[in-house]
């Protein structure tokens, strides 16, 4: 039995997963309990079988006429986050992938950083504008 918080909408239900036999698919059946809707049953079976999560962090800014310093320690950043979630096991690597990332300002929010990133159909935008 796993005990999970459902992170779909505020009410937060408390879920309950029981996992049975294998399935067709070669994933256990889960029967899921506590939650007052079905998004909370989709959550459960996803968080189980493949988590993703939204990614924030924030690229460095390439100066006008200064050495792009593309490390974390740049002092102006811009903060991003990813246009939908991300596997987890895949985190690090777009994490890395983010953090070597210069942007040139001006940049505006919603501007695509990092286009469908690891051809995971996910982008990494602006979450802020800089100018
Ligand atoms: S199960 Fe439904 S009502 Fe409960 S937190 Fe998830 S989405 Fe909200």
């Amino acid at each position: 039995m796993r005990n999970l918080t459902c992170i779909v909408c505020p009410i937060g239900c408390f879920l309950s997963v029981e996992e049975g036999e294998l399935g067709g698919d070669g994933f256990p059946v889960l029967s899921v309990t506590g939650n007052r809707c079905p998004r909370g049953a989709v959550y459960a079976q996803e968080e189980i079988r493949s988590p993703k999560r939204v990614v924030t962090a924030t690229c460095a800014v390439i100066e006008d006429g200064a050495a792009p310093d593309r490390s974390e320690y740049a002092p102006r950043r811009v903060p991003v986050k990813t246009s939908g979630p991300c596997p987890r096991e895949k985190i690090d690597g777009l994490l890395k992938e983010i953090y070597r990332t210069g942007v040139k300002l001006p940049v505006k929010a919603g501007d695509t950083i990092l286009s469908n990133w690891g051809g995971q159909g996910i982008d990494v935008v602006a979450v802020r504008s800089l100018g």
